[in-house]
């Protein structure tokens, strides 16, 4: 059996397309949602991602606006920035790009976004309304992850759910939205004993831990969905080999461009799983969708739009 792949590249078109459609309503009553977005330094993955970011606003029909602190920038000048952002009104979203130079209180900066305009929902607010299951903002991959279940019609309600991994940007809140769409979860991390057995459970399994293909055929039920949050780069040949070995299209970029994305899960799980998400075209599209999805529905919330607060 050879399990079903989840496409994250065409929901997250979808995604797009109905934030774009949202958008344009806005604008046609004359509000064009807005994101800033905060890059400190040179950073060379962070310019990329934020560089993402600024082009999906553009598709999406979002306003952006980038602003580039230097790497020398301390807490304090962090903070004026923030607050500038929190006053302007035609910014509905702020998202400070992670991570922040050492000298920079990264907590401090955060909790000084305005939760109405924290659209990566990592505000403690935004994590109590979540908790709490009233409307606000929802950390975007994992709300990602959702999106995928919901739009491939697996079943969530009454499941066992694994989530492995438990940061406060992926796995907890994932975790959150799967007991609030009513599965059964458990949550593991690097101190769970009988890793394999306790995901063997799972009818969703949820890997977003970090390590290169670590979850193999043994930690996975026959038919069971996977959704695999990993983003992992194999640079080594004998390690590509050990996940590849014998895949022609992943030789022939390996060889190009001397490495590779893989994510937690081993290649191999797509012969036990009833459906998987791939690495790359998984759950990565989605998180840019979801940041544009947020920003609409900040702007929506911020003008008190009794649709977006129910459609949470
Ligand atoms: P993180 O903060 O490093 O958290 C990793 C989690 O995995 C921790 O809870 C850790 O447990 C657990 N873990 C580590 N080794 C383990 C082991 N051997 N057995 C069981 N659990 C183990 O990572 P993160 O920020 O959540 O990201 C996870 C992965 O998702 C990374 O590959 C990241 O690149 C990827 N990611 C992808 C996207 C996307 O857009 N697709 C977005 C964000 C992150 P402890 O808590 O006990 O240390």
């Amino acid at each position: 059996m050879s399990a079903i792949i989840l496409d994250g590249t065409k929901i997250a078109h979808e995604i797009r397309g109905e934030a774009a459609a949202e958008a344009r309503t806005m604008a046609a009553a004359g509000v064009r949602p807005g994101l800033a977005v905060v890059l400190v330094g040179h950073n060379p993955a962070s310019e990329i991602y934020v560089r993402g970011k600024v082009k999906a606003c553009e598709e999406v029909g979002v306003y952006s606006e980038k602003l580039t602190p230097p790497e020398s920038v301390s807490t304090v000048e962090l903070l004026a920035v923030i607050e500038d952002l929190n006053r302007r009104d035609d910014i509905d979203g702020i998202l400070v790009q992670l991570p922040l130079p050492p000298q920079v209180d990264s907590k401090k900066v955060l909790l000084a976004v305005d939760p109405a305009k924290d659209v990566d929902g990592f505000h403690p607010m935004n994590v109590g309304f979540l908790s709490t299951q009233r409307p606000g903002l929802v950390p975007c991959t994992p709300a990602g992850v959702i999106e995928i279940l919901k739009r491939s019609n697996i079943p969530i309600a009454g499941r066992e759910a694994v989530v492995v991994g438990r940061s406060d940007i992926v796995g907890k809140p994932a975790a959150m939205l799967l007991l609030n769409a009513n599965a059964t979860v458990t949550v593991c991390h690097s101190k769970t004993h009988d890793l394999p057995v306790v995901c063997r459970r799972a009818d969703i399994l949820v890997a977003a831990i970090g390590r290169a293909g670590m979850i193999t055929r043994d930690y996975v039920k026959p038919g069971a969905a996977v959704i695999d949050v990993g983003m992992n780069t194999v640079t080594d040949a004998v390690e590509f080999q050990r996940f590849f070995a014998g895949n022609a299209k992943r030789e022939e970029t390996f060889d190009k461009k001397g490495s590779t994305l893989i994510g937690d899960v081993h290649p191999e799980v797509a012969e036990v799983a009833g459906a998987i998400t791939p690495v790359p075209g998984g759950v990565g599209p989605l998180t840019i969708a979801m940041l544009m999805f947020n920003t609409v529905k900040a702007a929506k919330m911020r003008r008190g739009s009794r649709e977006a607060v129910l459609s949470h």
